[in-house]
Order: structure tokens, then C-alpha cells, then sequence
């Protein structure tokens, strides 16, 4: 594959560079794209299904599902109880994974922590199960590849001492920041707080130095729609780059009200899932937000 392209943003009268892994794939792009990376070169032949779990708007479903339909393995994926909203959308996420062929289980909310602790057990060795959000150890050569990446476009910047990604399970900054030590690694935390955020990579081994997470000064809840989020968003978008309604906007609001350096941000993808996200903004000039 060809290296993901460097594009420039200003915003604020600041001057950043975007890493586009957000054009590899339409489906399979941004960090899901390099966190899958070592099942992605795997060859075919060593599993015939791929088993995971977690939320019908992921991005990781999403990912998982192109990766499955490239491979021809089967994915079957199990999450909680739907909403008969989430049913009956046709756009986002859950619909295209199951136009890729996803097969898609609900689990009852009081069997669902047993059942997938189950999952492990009497495994087939052709099955491979993803936990929630993507591969976790296995997410790390998928990044050491996009370090080297980065260390070979940055020839060209030697300005730029700063990258930036936003966090939900931490995994893709954990790693980028372990693979890129001559780097300073900005991050901020999507779901939950700052130590939350650090309890979920202390799982993944020390905390690199080079890795600064962020903090807003306002609490924000996972995938609720915020209105500064949307402007950013819109900022954004106008700055000539579409980024995911989710992650980015706290990611941009931080690093515009706590640096002040030049920095590198990696687009981590999820624009898919605006086609979900964006309805909901639909009411934000009428100030009714649900
Ligand atoms: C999954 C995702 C993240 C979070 O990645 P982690 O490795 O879980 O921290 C960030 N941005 C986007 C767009 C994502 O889809």
C-alpha cells in the first residue's frame, strides 16, 4: 500500500498537519485499519470466523466487518438489546456492516457479561475472537508501521516535535507513543476521565514519558451530542477535512486551548459513523438536543 497522505489544516490562524488515514478504505480506514493491520496480513486460510462484541455504532464493527468480507471469513457480532431506533436505521455504521455480511446476535443485558466471558471457551482454533474496540496486543505492529511511516514523511517537517490522536480505549496513542519515543504523543480521553484513560493502558504495559494526555476543562459523555462539538466539526469541515463527530472535536478543542507548538494530528478515521450522528444534530439551532 502507498503511504497515507499528509494534508494541512489552519485553524485559528494555527497551521497543523493531518496524517489521512481516513482515506485508506471508505469502511477499513483510521487507527481500526491499523489495529487490525496483523489479522489483515494473516492468511485466509488460518481462521474461518472472527467473533466480537460491543456497540452497533463502532467504527471497529465497521472495520471488522470489510476486513471479514476481504478475507471471506464469517463475523458474527453480539452486542446488547437494540433500540428500535437503532433497528430501523438504514444509515451508519450497523447498516453497512450488515450489508458486508455481518451477522449480528443481541444478547439480553443480564446474561450479556457472563455470555461473553464464555465466548473463549470450547474455541475452535479457525475462530478468532476480537475483544471490544479491536485488537488489543495485536494492535501494536499495525502502529509500529505507521511510526515508520510518519518518522519518513516527518523528514520533510523537522518543525513538528508533536502528535496528536484522540483516545477511547487508548490503545492506538499507547502504542504510536511506545513506537515514536522521539516524539511528544498528545492524547485526550473520549470515555470517561484522565484516569480511567491511564488505568486502561497501564493494562497494556508502563506509560511511555513522551505520552501527555489532555484534559478539557468541561466533562463531556461518550457519543452524546454536544453543540461546541458540531461547530468544531464544522470548523473543520471547512478547513477542507471531514473528521468523526465522536473523538475529534474534544481532541481539536484541547490541543487549540492547551498547546500552542506545531503538531501533527492522525486522523483516526470514523467518518462513517456521521451519517448516524449527524440527525441528532439536526435540532441544535432549536436548542433541543436528545
Ligand atoms: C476507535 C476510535 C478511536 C479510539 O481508538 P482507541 O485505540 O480505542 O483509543 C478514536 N477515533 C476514532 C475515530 C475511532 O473510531
Amino acid at each position: 500500500m502507498q503511504l497515507s497522505p499528509l494534508s494541512k489544516i489552519i485553524l485559528d490562524t494555527r497551521e497543523f498537519l493531518v496524517k489521512r488515514d481516513d482515506l485508506i478504505d471508505p469502511y477499513l480506514a483510521g487507527n481500526k485499519y491499523r489495529k487490525l493491520y496483523t489479522l489483515l496480513q494473516t492468511p485466509k486460510e488460518l481462521y474461518h470466523t472472527i467473533i466480537s462484541y460491543g456497540g452497533t455504532q463502532s467504527n471497529a464493527m465497521l472495520a471488522i466487518a470489510a476486513m471479514c468480507r476481504q478475507k471471506g471469513w464469517n463475523f458474527i457480532y453480539y452486542s446488547k438489546p437494540l433500540s428500535r431506533q437503532q433497528r430501523e436505521n438504514t444509515l451508519g455504521n450497523f447498516a453497512t456492516a450488515l450489508a458486508l455480511g455481518m451477522t449480528h446476535h443481541e444478547i439480553e443485558h443480564e446474561l450479556y457479561r457472563d455470555f461473553i466471558a464464555s465466548l473463549r471457551l470450547n474455541l475452535d482454533e479457525k475462530i478468532f475472537i476480537l475483544d471490544q474496540g479491536g485488537a488489543v496486543t495485536e494492535a501494536k505492529e499495525g502502529l509500529e508501521v505507521l511510526a515508520d511511516e510518519l518518522r519518513e514523511q516527518l523528514r520533510e517537517h523537522k518543525d513538528i516535535q508533536s502528535l496528536a490522536t484522540p483516545s477511547g480505549t487508548g490503545t492506538t496513542a499507547y502504542f504510536l507513543a511506545l513506537a515514536l519515543p522521539e516524539y511528544r504523543i498528545y492524547t485526550t480521553p473520549s470515555v470517561g476521565d484522565v484516569s480511567y484513560l491511564k488505568e486502561q493502558m497501564l493494562a497494556l504495559g508502563k506509560l511511555p514519558k513522551n505520552l501527555h494526555i489532555l484534559e478539557s476543562k468541561k466533562k463531556y459523555h461518550f457519543a452524546k451530542p454536544y453543540p461546541e462539538f458540531y461547530e468544531m466539526y464544522q470548523k473543520l469541515k471547512s478547513g477542507g477535512i471531514e473528521f468523526d463527530l465522536l473523538y475529534a472535536p474534544l481532541m481539536w478543542q484541547t490541543l487549540l486551548e492547551q498547546t500552542d507548538e506545531r503538531i501533527l494530528y492522525i486522523h483516526s478515521g470514523g467518518v462513517s459513523g456521521n451519517a448516524s450522528m449527524l440527525p441528532r444534530y439536526k435540532n441544535i439551532d432549536k436548542g433541543i438536543l436528545k
